[in-house]
């Protein structure tokens, strides 16, 4: 059956579903070092880097790059061989390749400033719809929403379970957009909660949902559906 139409309001559950995810987040998220920066550069790089790649791999590499490259323009000079070396062992160098481009783009373009702004995030090289939104919210705490699969799984399971195909991913994305919270550094935490809640909670293998904060909020949880994508 197909998507219905958008809707033009948040869920009814909304209220609930963000005050018990964000009093989870501060007690059970995990203090992962990029969560402790708002340095675009650095939150970009995290970025990049955890696209197809495992949190705790990520750990031992974004520290040794950023050390390697400190800054944007220190990227922007590198050689691409010194950037590839760096990026051994990640796998899909693509991402290195695009972050090296990016990385010159911004520094012979935007004076070395990384945008905040996510139109202007989305015209740089490897930079997605996702990507664009996370770096806002993680970097400079705006409330854009940034669905990648973690969070378009809660939200499925939560509010959409029949959402599939491009209409419901749009759907998704204005859930997300619907859902969130306007002011910094909130903002940034419903992000972060909701992703954590995905990677930890409601995972692809299985919905933990006798231990989810949001169940009394959730769709699925709260009639026992089916959890499978
Ligand atoms: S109650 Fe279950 S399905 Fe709903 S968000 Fe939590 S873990 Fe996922």
């Amino acid at each position: 059956m197909p998507a219905k139409s958008t809707p033009n309001r948040a869920p009814s559950t909304a209220p609930e579903f963000r005050r018990r995810l964000l009093r989870w987040f501060r007690k059970h998220g995990r203090d992962l070092p990029w969560r402790r920066t708002r340095d675009p550069y650095a939150v970009l790089v995290s970025e990049f880097m955890l696209q197809q790649t495992q949190v705790s791999r990520v750990e031992s590499y974004w520290p040794r790059f950023l050390a390697r490259f400190p800054t944007v323009d220190a990227l922007a000079r590198a050689r691409p061989s010194s950037v590839r070396e760096s990026w051994e062992g990640l796998g899909y160098y693509r991402r290195a390749a695009n972050l090296h481009k990016l990385a010159r783009v911004v520094a012979t373009e935007q004076a070395g400033t990384i945008p905040s702004d996510t139109a202007a995030l989305r015209r740089l090289p490897g930079v997605g719809r996702y990507t664009a939104g996370a770096v806002a919210s993680f970097a400079f705490e705006r409330a854009e929403p940034a669905v990648d699969t973690n969070v378009a799984r809660v939200l499925r399971r939560a509010f959409h379970p029949r959402a599939r195909g491009a209409a419901g991913e749009r759907r998704l994305w204005d859930t997300a957009t619907r859902l969130h919270i306007r002011h910094g550094r909130s903002a940034w935490a419903f992000n972060q909660a909701i992703m954590e809640l995905g990677a930890l909670i409601c995972t692809a293998r299985i919905a933990k949902c006798g231990e989810c904060p949001v169940r009394g909020a959730c769709k699925t949880g709260k009639k026992g559906l089916r959890t499978e994508d």
